[in-house]
């Protein structure tokens, strides 16, 4: 079976049945561009080759296992199971103002290991292929054309260090945003990172108008160290030095993202260093409460949210200082839909 992400096969199986790449274009627009679905979309095809082409290609590479809705808010999330039976999650995010975002998992679990990370914490990583990635955008897609909401953004927060599976995250912001794929804006593609300078550099190179999400966190390097084992190979100084790179490149700021952690990140010296690290770059930051991990998930017991009012003085010294500073509002709290809560601890369907 070729995947419909697979464009060299797909193309081959065209010329095979010789399918009109007109015909073959409809039907990847019914379904990456209006997710139409597989049965609709197939329609595009004349039919005396429709039924050998419905034989041949596989539509979805993932299996979903199981929906969660949020009773606080639009989020759900989407429980898919891999062909070699790994759980991933994606989290659909109905926003407010009528926008709808989608936040996909690059890696069935994380090496980064991040103290406060809950997927960090799951064993066997391994990378999603890029049609694994691709299928969490087409099934949203799916489901929320059945909302008459278009799905609009799409940001790499879920599972996993997206450049650790720089490859097949780069085809899949390939696929994203061609004209020939899902034909999003490559302005509302996101990516977040816990920090590879080289791999932000090949990112901005290639995708100049994708946002960039730093996860920093904390400017003290002994502290960064610890929270972020793996970042100790990046000095926060060379981390610097990339975001300034980036905002040569780009014209939209560079999203810092900032963990509040109570004695860990929040202190006066911590938002004394933080703006000083900060001075002179482009960037937005978004400061983040802490969400604990689901019960023994995290179980670090240094690890506490920063108070809700710490957070604000943070905001407000922030903006004072002449950055634009937001707080993330989390969704889908109730459903561990929220950031560093994407982890399972059985199998769906399990
Ligand atoms: N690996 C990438 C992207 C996935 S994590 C990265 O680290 O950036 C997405 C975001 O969720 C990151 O900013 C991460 O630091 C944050 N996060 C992880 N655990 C969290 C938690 N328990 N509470 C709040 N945010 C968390
Ligand atoms: Fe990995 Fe990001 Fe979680 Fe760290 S925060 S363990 S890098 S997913």
């Amino acid at each position: 079976m070729i995947s419909i992400h697979d464009h060299s096969g797909i193309e081959a199986l065209r010329k095979r049945l010789r399918i009109d790449p007109q015909a073959l274009r409809r039907l990847r627009g019914a379904f990456l561009r209006t997710f139409r679905g597989a049965e609709s979309a197939l329609e595009e095809l004349p039919s005396a080759e429709r039924v050998e082409f419905a034989g041949a290609v596989r539509f979805h590479d993932l299996e979903l296992a199981e929906v969660q809705d949020s009773k606080l808010d639009g989020a759900s999330k989407l429980l898919f199971r891999t062909a070699d039976g790994r759980a991933i999650e994606s989290v659909i995010l109905r926003i407010k103002t009528g926008r709808t975002a989608l936040c996909v998992s690059t890696q069935t679990g994380c090496a980064g290991g991040c103290l406060f990370c809950a997927t960090g914490r799951l064993k066997g990583v391994r990378n999603l292929t890029t049609a694994e990635i691709l299928d969490q955008a087409a099934q949203a897609g799916e489901r929320l054309r059945g909302e008459g909401r278009p799905l609009r953004n799409v940001v790499f927060m879920g599972m996993g260090e997206p450049f650790h599976n720089e490859e097949n995250l780069h085809a899949a912001l390939e696929e994203l945003w061609g004209r020939n794929g899902f034909h999003l804006s490559d302005r509302h593609l996101l990516v977040s990172t816990l920090g590879i300078p080289d791999a932000m550099r090949r990112l901005a190179h290639r995708f100049p108008r994708v946002g960039l999400a730093l996860s920093l966190h904390s400017v003290r390097q002994e502290i960064r160290d610890s929270l972020m084992p793996l970042t100790r190979r990046w000095p926060l100084s060379e981390l610097r030095a990339a975001v300034s790179e980036l905002n040569a490149l780009q014209d939209h700021p560079v999203m810092i993202e900032y963990l509040m952690l109570g004695g860990l990140t929040d202190t006066d010296a911590d938002l004394a260093q933080l703006v000083q690290w900060l001075d002179g770059l482009r960037v937005h930051v978004n400061l983040i409460p802490y969400n604990p991990g689901m019960a023994g998930d995290t179980g670090e017991a240094a690890i506490r949210p920063s108070p809700p009012e710490r957070l604000e003085e943070f905001l407000a010294a922030l903006k004072r200082a002449g950055f634009r500073a937001t707080r993330r509002h989390s969704l889908g709290g109730d459903i561990a839909a929220a950031c560093g809560q994407l982890a399972r601890r059985r199998e769906p369907g399990a």
